[in-house]
């Protein structure tokens, strides 16, 4: 098996991971505020560290901004399908399903990212994995969160368990991308990586205030630094 896709399989399991965390050990909830918080700096921090400097030559910067809004709009058309009236607080057990969907075609572009990222430099692969692992496995257990109200164990598991193998079946579709579109793929994931950071990620972590919260982001976003640093 090519080690991007490898790479990849290990990134998808951290959804799984992230949904048996919170369903069969007893979490606290400000435990996984900090987890969601530490992601949300990994994955922020990558984007604008990592993936946008590797992409100023090859990719038009305007596809960040795609990225960024088709993620904005898949995540709002699922909601105003959920909504039945003119305005609504959502309800999680509605849109679980949908979200899911939602959940998984990240999968797919999370993957994809991870390829594109090998090819231009085994760090920035590698790098670009730690972002999904770790924002993932939020992902992942927030899914579960949403999900446990209404759905059975099984269920959850064999959901999460199709999202995670979305991540290596990405990478592993990548192949048949033309050389020109991997940086775009780069910068479309970016675009995402920012949206589900500072939008989904930071206010659930932020839910209540508490400056380890705080701490956890920076310490999350200094992670990617530094090792970038490190090894360039
Ligand atoms: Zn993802």
């Amino acid at each position: 098996m090519a080690l991007e896709i490898l790479y990849a399989l290990f990134a998808g399991l951290s959804t799984l991971l992230g949904g048996i965390l919170l369903l069969y050990t007893h979490l606290k909830k400000v435990n996984i505020r900090y987890l969601t918080a530490f992601a949300a700096g990994i994955i922020i921090a990558t984007a604008f560290f990592e993936m946008i400097p590797e992409i100023k030559e090859g990719a038009s910067l305007a596809v960040i901004g795609l990225g960024f809004f088709v993620i904005y709009l898949l995540e709002k058309i699922i909601l105003i399908h959920a909504c039945k009236e003119e305005e609504c607080t959502y309800q999680y057990h509605n849109v679980s399903w949908l979200s899911l969907f939602g959940l998984t075609i990240d999968n797919f572009v999370d993957g994809a990212a991870i390829a594109a990222g090998f090819l231009i430099s085994p760090l920035l692969g590698l790098t670009i994995t730690i972002a999904v692992f770790t924002h993932e496995l939020a992902q992942g257990l927030s899914t579960a969160i949403i999900m446990r109200p209404v759905y059975k164990t099984r269920s959850i598991i064999l959901a999460l368990i199709i999202a995670a193998i979305l991540t290596p079946a990405g990478a592993y579709a990548s192949r048949f991308f033309p050389e020109l579109v991997f940086k775009n793929v780069l910068a479309f994931a970016a675009g995402i990586f920012l949206y589900i950071g500072a939008s989904d990620l930071l206010p659930e972590a932020h839910e209540k205030f508490n400056w380890k919260i705080v701490l956890s982001v920076v310490i999350g976003a200094l992670f990617i630094i530094v090792t970038g640093m490190f090894f360039e």
